[in-house]
């Protein structure tokens, strides 16, 4: 059966649950920046699926990777060994400096593990005087119970009480609201963004960071960064905390990790290697082999010459784009950008899809997560559009 899109739109509005307020196109296709809607026309796409698509749409890599595994084994559960997780796992470690991953399906998922690490940490060490755990105000962390706990904004939290407990929401670059917080003594862990996706865009200061990371290391409290939007190449480092000189106790990652397919890991340094023991955690899903061949894949190509090259096209986005008519500032690193225009984000959002320019927002900013591999010729394309739409 094929659907037109009025078909589409109006079994989407009977049979789906109305959580997405969807813009007016269904893709059918795509090949690396580039989407497709029914009739063909062609779009450029600035935000990879909110940053998922790591090299795009289709790519013959990730193509290659996936049904290569798929061929092979597509699942068998965590009660047997198998060589893509682990290859991806040791893979991670090595490039970050962190000693063991647990993986999972998604950037709610690597945070829950997160949460349940820091308080298992503080549970084996401390007993029960230490189940804190601060975050920042505006942050995101997800939409299970826990993570909307964990997620510094009201607006999330309404209707859907009682929360998870045990969450302390601190203003972010204000270390003095943090020694504060930290001074109660009944922290196990800090869990912050570096940069607040979700929340607008928001880069927390290099000095804030490192300081916090300071007095979070002299009392024993965990440094857990959210690295699900950031990660992976995102900002031109492999993961932000890289660009800030601080060494977490535990990263979480999704998104972009697996270039297109559902992936979530959390990274487990030194202190908190061995705090998840035989049956503390689990997923049925978690670490299958063809999305960890995906990430596989994915990670493999994210090398010096990709940064410096999603490096060189932040630049170019930047320079092009600041003081342009239309913008107020810039916000961001790396290929996550915000652009403050002082009038309605969502109308640019949509002006520029009817111009065939695929961008995000974020709070009252535009947002930009392109592919990281985006051809500099189509991404001139996008920003020309982008800019026109912005000057009106
Ligand atoms: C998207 C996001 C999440 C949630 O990820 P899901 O895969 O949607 O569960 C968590 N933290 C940050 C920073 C995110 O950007």
């Amino acid at each position: 059966m094929h659907m037109n899109a009025d078909q589409l739109k109006d079994y989407d509005q009977t049979y789906i649950a109305g959580t997405y307020a969807r813009q007016d196109v269904a893709f059918v296709s795509g090949k690396g920046a580039e989407l497709f809607d029914e009739t063909g026309r062609r779009y450029i796409d600035l935000g990879s699926g909110i940053g998922v698509n790591t090299f795009g749409v289709a790519d013959c890599d990730w193509i290659e990777a996936v049904t290569t595994q798929a061929n092979k084994l597509t699942h068998v559960s965590n009660y047997y060994y198998t060589q893509p997780q682990v290859e991806l796992a040791r893979m991670l470690c090595k490039r970050t400096g962190m000693k063991k991953a647990f993986f999972s399906n998604s950037g709610a998922e690597a945070n829950e593990c997160a949460i349940k690490t820091a308080r298992k940490y503080a549970s084996d060490k401390y007993g029960q005087a230490r189940p804190n755990i601060i975050t920042l105000q505006n942050s995101f962390h997800g939409r299970t119970i826990s993570t909307l706990s964990a997620t510094g904004q009201e607006a999330y939290h309404k209707n859907f009480g009682p929360f998870t407990t045990g969450f302390l929401y601190v203003p972010a670059n204000n270390l003095i609201a943090m020694e504060s917080a930290l001074s109660r003594g009944d922290v196990c862990a800090i869990f912050i963004e570096l940069i607040q996706g979700e929340g607008g865009v928001c880069v927390l200061d290099k000095e804030y960071v490192q300081a916090v990371a300071r007095t979070a290391k002299s009392l024993d409290v965990l440094l857990m960064i959210d690295e699900v939007q950031t990660g992976n190449g995102r900002t031109g480092a492999l993961y932000s905390y890289m660009q800030y000189d601080v060494m977490p106790d535990v990263v979480t990652t999704a998104k972009g990790i697996a270039g297109g397919l559902p992936f979530g890991a959390t990274l487990l340094g030194q202190k908190v290697k061995d705090v998840l023991d035989a049956g503390a955690h689990g997923s049925t899903f978690g670490g299958n082999p063809v999305c960890a061949a995906a990430a596989l894949s994915t990670l493999s190509r994210i090398d010096d010459a990709l940064l410096a090259d999603v490096r060189a096209k932040s630049e170019y986005i930047r320079n092009e784009l600041y003081g342009a008519p239309g913008v107020l500032y810039l916000s961001g690193m790396g290929l996550m950008i915000g652009i403050e225009c002082g009038a309605d984000c969502r109308d640019i959002q949509k002006r520029c899809l009817e111009r065939g320019v695929l961008v995000l927002t974020a709070k009252t900013k535009v947002r930009l997560l392109p592919p990281l591999n985006i051809p500099f010729p189509v991404l001139e394309e996008a920003i020309t559009i982008l800019k026109e739409e912005l000057a009106k």
